[in-house]
């Protein structure tokens, strides 16, 4: 792990990044900027008293005014009227130097400039200080003024406080600098506890062991994120124990028609050997139980890429009347082991474009199901009709001990059991819950609608529909899959 890139560095660098920002900022207000700031604030306490005297000119208190402004703001103040007659009053101490200066170029100076005001500094170099000065004239006509007024003010030498606030402010910057290497340093910790925490706790997520502690004060976002690796890692061990359930009940779930495969072989040596009708009989179970067990081995390694879309379909028109008796006649042997009757009342001669093959296991498995989880009547009803709506429907009916509601909709998912079934079905099967996704990853892939309705105690029924095939159209599948088989050579080339 990149030590630098660690969530509890950065959050330290970060924290330092912004103290350093502040600091920065700090300095350049507060010392780097004083000298301006403070040249703009004596300008401004001149302009107030500017505005105060000529506001009150024409009061009879105009000369107090100017004198306690004068005293107030330690100014020295200049009336020079037009007639050259002049007032002044100065505050400043020690301010000879501005008594003497001759005000006639200023009084040049304000008729000159565009607003009637000037602002100047300069040194008194008797007193060793700068002097901030305003001129301006009192009256509503420039041309014509009652009188001019000088407002004098020192600008305090603030090298020294400069210097002072600069030392300052290196020791306490430093202060701060070292403070905040250790708060950031808390801070970082606190906030990357339980990242580092879950982090830590998730790299038992593969085997499924996750196990986060969350206190109460844990941020929102690390709950959730918690909640969330705890489910995949519930997920992870629950497909994991299924996987391997699978496995062991894989052979199981072969062994099936294998069992058959020996009855029938067993009879036909005992019982039907001489009989050529009867052993023929028994012999194309034997074969299609045969063709079972081998495209059951075949699916069940197809399964994954059949449910990734990846198989591509055989697409022909056929009549499925004729080949779900087929299947159904494959459960015969099941009457004459377990006295369960599958009975078939089918339309005849319905046809439907699709996988022969893929569809004829859709028709076993669900068939297979409701013999496996018949109930005490020992029936299974399979239907095949056209609907109401002109489609072809499929039905399997069971009166078992059926589905609830909550197992319903996961019946589809790939290794999926109900797993809390009483062991009294006719044929107690250890299923392996892939059989009814196979079912579902056909149909979709046809796109022929299915479900399945079931209540506890009363039975279960499946179905499927598919569009009937007319005459009409009955080229239009084998046209179809010519198209698809030219748009595939298209893509290769
Ligand atoms: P399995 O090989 O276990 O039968 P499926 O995918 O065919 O696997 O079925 C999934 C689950 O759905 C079964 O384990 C069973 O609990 C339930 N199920 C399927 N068909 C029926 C039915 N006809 N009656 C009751 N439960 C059924």
């Amino acid at each position: 792990m990149n030590f630098f890139r660690s969530i509890k560095v950065r959050v330290w660098a970060r924290f330092e990044v912004v103290v350093i920002a502040m600091l920065a900022f700090t300095y350049i207000f507060l010392i780097a900027m004083f000298p301006m700031f403070y040249g703009w604030m004596k300008t401004y306490e001149i302009s107030e008293v500017y505005e105060d005297i000529r506001t009150n000119w024409y009061s009879d208190d105009i000369k107090q005014i100017i004198e306690s402004q004068a005293f107030d703001k330690k100014m020295f103040i200049e009336i020079i009227y037009p007639d050259n007659r002049s007032y002044f009053v100065d505050m400043l101490g020690g301010s000879l130097s501005i008594r003497m200066i001759s005000k006639s170029s200023f009084i040049n100076s304000v008729n000159n400039s565009d607003t009637g005001t000037i602002y100047k500094t300069f040194r008194d170099e008797k007193e060793n200080n700068s002097i901030l000065m305003m001129g301006s004239y009192i009256g509503s006509d420039r041309n014509d003024p009652e009188a001019y007024i000088f407002i004098f003010n020192y600008l305090q030498p603030i090298g020294t406080t400069v210097q002072i606030f600069q030392r300052q402010f290196y020791i306490v910057g430093l202060l701060m600098m070292i403070l905040t290497i250790f708060i950031s340093a808390l801070f970082s910790n606190k906030i990357s506890e339980p990242i580092i925490r879950i982090n830590n706790s998730a790299k038992t997520l593969p085997q499924g062991k996750f196990d986060a502690k969350i206190g109460k004060r844990d941020y929102e976002e690390i709950k959730q994120l918690a909640g969330t690796l705890s489910e995949a890692s519930r997920e992870i061990a629950k497909s994991d124990d299924l996987r391997r359930e699978l496995m062991s009940n894989i052979s199981h779930d072969l062994r099936t028609p294998l069992t058959m495969i020996k009855a029938y072989a067993e009879m036909i040596r005992d019982i039907s050997g001489d009989n050529p009708e009867k052993r023929e009989k028994h012999l194309k179970v034997i074969i299609d139980e045969t063709d079972r067990l081998s495209s059951l081995v075949t699916d069940i390694l197809d399964l994954s890429k059949l449910q990734a879309g990846v198989t591509e379909l055989n697409i022909e028109a056929f009549n499925l009347s004729e080949n779900i008796s087929g299947v159904v006649s494959r459960f015969d042997i099941v009457k004459y082991n377990d006295g369960i009757t599958v009975d078939l009342q089918a339309e005849d001669n319905i046809r439907i474009s699709g996988d022969i093959s893929k569809l004829d296991q859709v028709v076993y498995n669900l068939i297979n199901n409701a013999v496996t989880y018949a109930g005490d009547d020992n029936k299974v009803f399979v239907r095949l009709f056209k609907n109401d709506e002109g489609m072809v429907r499929f039905e399997v009916e069971d009166h078992g001990e059926g589905i609830s509601p909550e197992n319903l909709p996961y019946i589809w998912d790939r290794y999926y059991k109900v797993s809390e079934r009483s062991a009294t079905h006719k044929r107690a099967k250890m299923g392996s819950g892939i059989g009814l996704s196979i079912v579902k990853s056909v149909l979709e892939q046809h796109g022929f609608k299915y479900g399945a309705e079931s209540s506890l105690g009363q039975g279960s029924k499946f179905w499927f529909e598919a569009p009937e095939l007319s005459d009409l159209n009955e080229k239009q599948p084998e046209e179809s899959q010519k198209h698809k088989l030219e748009l595939k050579l298209q893509k290769k080339q």
